[in-house]
């Protein structure tokens, strides 16, 4: 019957996870099961997509379930479905090579995991569907026929290196999976799957909401009906499963477990949800929603532009990822919309149109974040989790939702120059403003360290101003959008002018002494330096550093310039302002030699070599690093 044997590799990070699982000290082992039944449900709902999309798709769709077999002599538990099934193509594809993890985080994770505490934390957060069956089996097969096609699969592995796949002509429609089971091994906490109490027991933990029935033979011993005659014995095939919808069910009789399990089946998910969200609209768009805020980030976050948001019609799934009820900044946030006036037909463009689809975005939207406000004022730990991991993602929504600027800014929160372990949120940083104190500083980089030694925070420091240390990328972008927080508005440190004495303080004799002493050095550097600078002041904003640059307040600073190249969007880096610290040696001297020594070319020297210490102090470059080298090197040379 086999026409055509093949023994495959394992791509090699489906080996490293296989060896994983095969090895598993995993404590929650039973999983396994649960992950099957998902992909089970998963493939009955494709189907139902299918069948009524493509109406000459020849298949039977009028009992689509699951069944569970087990054999207690062979020691074989099956779970099999006539859903879509695979072909082929798609066994080698989706079974044989770790089609969701090619990333290079999962991989340096299977590389660094060489201790079992550490494989265990990977298979929890990466979620390893089909191959968690290896935690339990020391074989698995699997048997596979394709929607309207004839040829079926055979797929066989023990987990070790290799599978074989052969082409076999007969099968029923869908999916069997077989797993020749390890002994059971309390210790390893590996239960007796061939128990049908067991098996009953873990379909209703982890997998009753599922809305296909999950049925099995369940035998049933009556004794003799007349004495010294036999035992009764029949088989009745049982349905496990409530097949309630779980969004449907009042909150009250929902346990969290019960709500954690549907988390891990939509989600594809192997972590606890940090938050819980039912939702429930009445009135001219009906819809309930369950919504989940997981715990830990997906490792490819940044990289995907879906939603994990399934929509259903009347509890029939309909799609997967539907993006038009989330914005993008929310892609992280999983659940299921059902919607009571939808029509079964609706396509993505469709839903793109919709004004129910956008009324129900809109609220789901404000519902996370008021969420996520709760969280910040009931559950402090649970906020910065969650900012932890998301934070950067939920930033994006400053730039795209306007509706929700001053919820999304209220949610925020920032790392600041007060506490290298707390972040501030802006009600946080306004509460602690000095006394005279206008606006919210900030300042903008790659880290905190570059930051901290910047000389643009030199006065800030030193007069004990707190600032707000931005160094996501996204941030350099947002500032430029939004200028203020509750009337306070925000200033970065490095733009424009900044004052940062009191009334009191100032001494406006001094400074316009100051003014007058450098006058004709100011003049002679922006000539000297005109290719590079619009203006050169004295600054307020330095105590330690001899010079800096500052851009306007509206100016491109080269950070920005750089995120819109790297998106490729040209944008010119206007030229910036040469602030000047009036008590540096370095500035006192410069003026001394210009007043006495006027055109002398060494100053013009002097002056190129400060405009690139002061690109230099802020993490950037010389404008031409080799001559600024040289000058350099010609100096030192001299004070050898
Ligand atoms: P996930 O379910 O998160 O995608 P799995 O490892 O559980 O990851 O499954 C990998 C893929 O194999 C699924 O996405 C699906 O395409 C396919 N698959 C697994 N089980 C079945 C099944 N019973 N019927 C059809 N396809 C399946
Ligand atoms: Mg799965």
């Amino acid at each position: 019957m086999n026409a055509h044997v093949e023994q495959l590799e394992f791509q090699a990070e489906a080996r490293q996870l296989l060896d994983l699982m095969v090895h598993s000290i995993y404590s929650n082992k039973d999983s396994f099961l649960r992950e099957l039944i998902s992909n089970a449900s998963d493939a009955l709902d494709k189907l139902r997509i299918e069948a009524f999309r493509d109406k000459d798709l020849d298949v039977d769709t009028t009992d689509l379930h699951i069944k569970i077999e087990v054999d207690t002599d062979a020691r074989t538990l099956t779970v099999r479905d006539n859903g879509i099934g695979m072909t082929r193509a798609e066994v080698v594809d989706l079974i044989g090579t770790l089609a969701k993890s090619g990333t290079a985080e999962l991989r340096e994770q299977l590389r660094a995991a060489r201790n079992a505490a550490a494989s265990q934390e990977l298979i929890g957060q990466f979620g390893i569907g089909f191959y968690s069956t290896f935690m339990a089996a020391d074989k698995v097969e699997l048997l596979t026929r394709k929607a309207g096609e004839s040829a079926a699969t055979r797929w066989e592995s023990s987990g070790e290196g290799t599978y074989t796949i052969a082409s076999v002509d007969d099968a029923p429609q869908g999916t069997a999976v077989t797993l020749h089971l390890k002994p059971a091994d309390a210790e390893d906490e590996l239960h007796d799957y061939t128990s049908q109490a067991k098996i009953k027991d873990l379909v209703k933990k982890y997998s009753d909401f599922i809305a296909w029935p999950i049925r099995m033979d369940v035998e049933r011993r009556r004794p003799p009906e007349n004495e010294g005659g036999d035992e009764v014995v029949t088989t009745e095939t049982e349905t496990l499963n409530s097949m309630k919808a779980l969004w449907a069910r009042p909150t009250d009789e929902v346990s969290d477990e019960e709500y954690q399990e549907f988390y891990k089946h939509i989600a594809h998910a192997w972590d606890e949800p940090l938050e819980i969200i039912p939702m429930k609209a009445e009135g001219t768009f009906e819809y309930q929603a369950l919504l989940f805020i997981p715990s830990h980030a997906p490792f490819d976050l940044f990289n995907r532009d879906t939603t994990g948001i399934q929509l259903y019609v009347k509890r029939v799934f309909i799609m997967d990822d539907c993006d038009q009820l989330m914005p993008d900044y929310l892609r992280f946030i999983k659940g299921v919309v059902d919607a009571q006036d939808m029509s079964l037909n609706v396509s993505r463009e469709i839903l793109q149109q919709d004004r129910q689809v956008k009324a129900i975005r809109r609220r789901l939207t404000k519902k996370v974040l008021s969420t996520v406000k709760d969280l910040q004022s009931e559950r402090p730990e649970d906020y910065r989790a969650l900012w932890a991991q998301f934070g950067r993602v939920l930033k994006e929504g400053l730039l795209s939702d306007f509706d929700n600027q001053d919820t999304l800014l209220r949610i925020c929160s920032f790392a600041s120059t007060r506490s290298e372990e707390q972040t501030a949120t802006l009600a946080e940083y306004v509460e602690r403003m000095k006394d005279g104190q206008k606006q919210i500083f900030y300042a903008t980089g790659e880290s905190r360290q570059q930051l901290l030694k910047s000389p643009h925070l030199e006065a800030f420091k030193a007069k004990g101003y707190e600032v707000l240390l931005l160094t996501d990328p996204v941030d350099e972008v947002w500032v430029g959008t939004i200028s203020e927080f509750d009337g306070k508005p925000l200033q970065s440190v490095a733009r424009g002018e900044v004052d940062l004495d009191s009334e009191e303080e100032t001494n406006t004799a001094e400074r316009e002494e100051q003014e007058k002493e450098f006058a004709g050095l100011l003049t002679w550097l922006q000539q000297t330096l005109a290719d590079h600078v619009k203006e050169v002041r004295l600054s307020t904003r330095l105590t330690e550093s001899p010079a800096c640059l500052v851009t306007d307040t509206f100016g491109i600073t080269p950070a920005l310039a750089r995120i819109y190249q790297a998106s490729g969007q040209e944008v010119p880096v206007g030229k910036r302002t040469l602030e000047l610290n009036p008590n540096h040696p370095l500035v006192t001297g410069l003026r001394r030699a210009h007043d006495d020594r006027g055109e002398e070319p060494a100053l013009i020297e002097t002056a190129e070599l400060l405009y690139g210490t002061a690109l230099l102090a802020e993490g950037g470059t010389p404008d031409d690093p080799a001559k600024f080298a040289a000058l350099l090197a010609e100096r030192l040379a001299r004070t050898v």
